[in-house]
């Protein structure tokens, strides 16, 4: 479902992500750990066009991306069927919860307000806060507006979920929750591309994981090849860091 091939992103001279091939298949779950600034962000923000890059070619679902931001319809196609959540949740603050969540829905799928709501009903009770609908975001604790967040993105019926750090900036008592729910929809089959430091998380979670050192993919496979026995000196000195 995702496909990049010799993908290539600089920031000026700053040469960021290096010759990254790499194929994720549906239902597959992929969890990309590696240093501060090695381009796991800039990766995943680049697999939902919100960073161009300059050399190289990325498939999202069919969709194709070329370097330097051309195909735009194809840009809007891979926005619409790829769901993200970040560290941050950004929720519109001055919506309630369940508008947060039929929002899109409504205005890019073209749903009405009575299928919104019921799905959006749907998604909330499934990551455990279907009695929150009415609250404003502000309400909530950290940890149940990164649910909130979840039930947006699911909202949409993504094909794939992407996540940049969702619990980084969770209190140690509510990354639980979230975990819990990202692992519940990983076993229903989401296909998932997800950039964490729990590494408890990504060892039970993962089919794959992805090391990147300075914006190359210096080893990537099983949880357990990954954790137990990395081969590359890199890759063994950062998990002597995090372990
Ligand atoms: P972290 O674990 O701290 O989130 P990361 O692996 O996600 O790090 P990126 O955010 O992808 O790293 O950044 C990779 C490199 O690109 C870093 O050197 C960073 O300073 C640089 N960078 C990121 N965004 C920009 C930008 N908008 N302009 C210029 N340089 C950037
Ligand atoms: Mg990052």
């Amino acid at each position: 479902i995702v496909h990049l091939s010799k993908l290539n992103k600089h920031y000026g001279e700053l040469h960021v992500l290096k010759d990254i091939d790499l194929t994720v298949t549906p239902g597959e779950v992929v969890v990309i750990i590696g240093a501060s600034g090695s381009g796991k962000s800039t990766l995943i923000r680049c697999v939902n066009g919100l960073e161009e890059f300059q050399q190289g070619e990325l498939e999202v679902d069919g969709n194709t991306l070329l370097p330097n931001g051309k195909a735009t319809k194809a840009l809007q196609k891979i926005r619409t069927e790829v769901g993200m959540v970040f560290q941050q949740f950004n929720l519109f603050p001055h919506l309630s919860v369940l508008d947060n969540v039929v929002l899109a829905p409504m205005k890019v799928r073209g749903w009405d307000r009575d299928r919104a709501e019921a799905t959006a009903q749907r998604l909330l009770a499934r990551v455990g806060i279907g009695d929150q609908a009415g609250k404003y975001p502000s309400q909530l604790s950290g940890g149940q507006q990164q649910r909130v967040a979840l039930a947006r993105a699911l909202a949409m019926e993504p094909r794939l979920m992407l996540f940049d750090e969702p619990t980084s900036a969770l209190d140690p008592e509510m990354i639980g929750e979230v975990l819990d729910a990202m692992r519940e929809l990983a076993n229903e089959g989401m296909t998932m591309m997800i950039v964490t430091h729990e590494m408890g998380f990504a060892r039970e979670v993962a089919d794959r994981v992805i090391f990147i050192d300075k914006g190359r993919i210096a080893e990537q496979g099983r949880p357990e090849q990954i954790f137990d026995s990395p081969q590359q000196a890199p890759t063994q000195s950062f998990l002597s860091r995090v372990l």
